[in-house]
């Protein structure tokens, strides 16, 4: 399989991306397979079950309302959150959807969207099944989904439908993992994001590829910005108040000082990740519930070091996702695989290698970076209070952004010879995510899900 940046750094809402964005293109291309088949025209009813992770916690990361909006014919990056509400409304008052906004369907929410929280489908923990019915009650369609991750959806053959998985013939660097990864810069005398850039302009111009980065980094910008201006409670039973408008404040207050660049890179990442919270628009990187880290560490970048430019932001987020590319092919970036472990811990090596690498280091350095990044969130459990991404998620991804920046600093420090490669880092996360018990993997039955009271 042959993956683009563009498919790990993805815009999208909130607050899951494997949780609601995954199955919003899931529901999505069911209602796409009706119409090729041309069965759209016969629908009467339609219903969805959900099955594992996100039966346990799909309420909590609005799975639910995502298949509705998918089914309606929504994308994650091309809804508008200001209209879900009215959307949702409509759908609630008159027990009916409009399939691809083309036809309507009756759809029950009390019994035409299960939950089999002691149930699986075969191929994944986040499994969906979709049917059609017509008048006469006779099945139309059932397909099986399943969502891996980071927006990702497989069919029920193995097939990813909804993302932009390219031909490995389209690219002129085929790479497997961080060690072939080395080998073809060396070989070719290219930079990390040199090489990646090769691969992303196979198909568009350097130009091109330059323009979606910035604006890829325009919609993380925008979330930290209208993070740090909301106040008040965010969705859900635990009430949780939102912290970073009243941090920026306090350290606006407080004028430049740069001994208060954490505090800097705390309020980013929360404010972020409170924007995801509360449904709002954000960047996968890779995942919705970790979008705070790239653009905290980004952030930090821009205000803190002399020397950043445009370019570096290039390189930043170019070099991010050529790392997320390798986790992403050789373990999983799904919580409900391997904890959080495959979620902040990845944003953390993925955030730790684009600031080296905006920094000048050489590929070594952060082959490195993106090496300590991970090993020390090995281990991470997913364990959300009420399945909700808000605790201990917010937080976390405040401390990730931290444990970022300081790795990119201790690789900088060295010259890049270091003892755990990256490949075996990335492996020994995958075994220790496949050995984790599920009450740890996005399941809320583990961990402060079960020791904190839920209000
Ligand atoms: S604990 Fe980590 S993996 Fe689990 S929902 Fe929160 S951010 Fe995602």
């Amino acid at each position: 399989m042959s993956i683009s940046i563009f498919d790990i750094l993805k815009v999208g809402i909130g607050p899951s991306s494997s949780h609601t964005m995954g199955p919003m293109n899931a529901a999505r291309q069911f209602a796409l397979d009706l119409e090729e088949q041309g069965l759209l025209g016969k629908v009467d009813r339609v219903a969805c079950q959900l099955y594992g992770s996100l039966a346990a916690t799909g309420k909590g990361h609005c799975t639910d309302r995502a298949l509705m909006l998918g089914l309606e014919g929504e994308q994650p990056h091309r809804v508008d959150p200001d209209r879900v509400e009215a959307t949702l409304a409509r759908i609630s008052a008159d027990g009916c959807l409009n399939i691809l906004g083309k036809h309507p369907a009756k759809f029950d929410q009390a019994l035409d969207l299960l939950f089999h929280h002691d149930q699986l489908l075969p191929l994944h923990t986040n499994g969906m099944r979709f049917s059609a019915l017509d008048a006469k009650g006779e099945t139309l369609l059932v397909e099986e989904f399943y969502s891996i991750g980071g927006g990702f959806v497989m069919d029920q053959h193995g097939n990813s439908p909804a993302t932009a998985d390219r031909q490995a013939a389209d690219m002129p660097f085929v790479f497997e993992n961080a060690e072939e990864l080395l080998q073809m810069a060396a070989d070719n005398g290219l930079k990390l994001p040199e090489l990646i850039l090769a691969n992303e302009t196979a198909d568009c111009s350097e130009e091109q590829v330059r323009g979606r980065l910035l604006e890829i980094w325009s919609v993380m910008d925008a979330c930290i910005e209208r993070g740090l201006q909301s106040e008040g409670i965010l969705p859900g039973i635990l009430k949780v108040p939102r912290r970073a408008a009243k941090l920026y404040r306090e350290l606006v207050a407080g004028g430049p000082d740069d001994s208060d660049f954490m505090d800097w890179v705390d309020v980013w990442a929360l404010a972020v990740n409170e924007e995801n919270a509360a449904g709002g628009k954000v960047v996968t990187a890779p995942t919705n519930g970790a979008a705070g880290i790239v653009p905290a560490v980004l952030k930090y970048y821009l205000k803190f070091m002399p020397q950043a430019c445009d370019d570096g932001i290039v390189d930043f987020l170019l070099t991010a996702g050529g790392i997320g590319i390798l986790y992403k092919k050789n373990a999983s970036i799904s919580g409900a695989e391997m904890g959080c472990q495959g979620e902040v811990g990845v944003a953390c090596s993925m955030a730790a290698a684009g600031l080296a690498s905006a920094l000048g280091a050489s590929n070594e350095q952060i082959e490195n970076a993106a090496e300590i990044g991970m090993e020390h969130n090995l281990g991470l459990t997913c364990d959300p209070i009420a399945g909700l991404v808000q605790i201990p998620c917010i937080e976390r991804n405040a401390m990730g952004s931290i444990k970022a920046i300081n790795a990119a600093r201790m690789a900088l420090r060295g010259d890049g010879k270091h003892m755990v490669s990256l490949d075996q880092v990335i492996a020994t996360m995958h075994q220790t995510g496949l050995d984790m018990s599920t009450r740890y993997k996005e399941t809320s039955k583990g961990g402060l899900a079960v020791n904190v009271p839920e209000c």
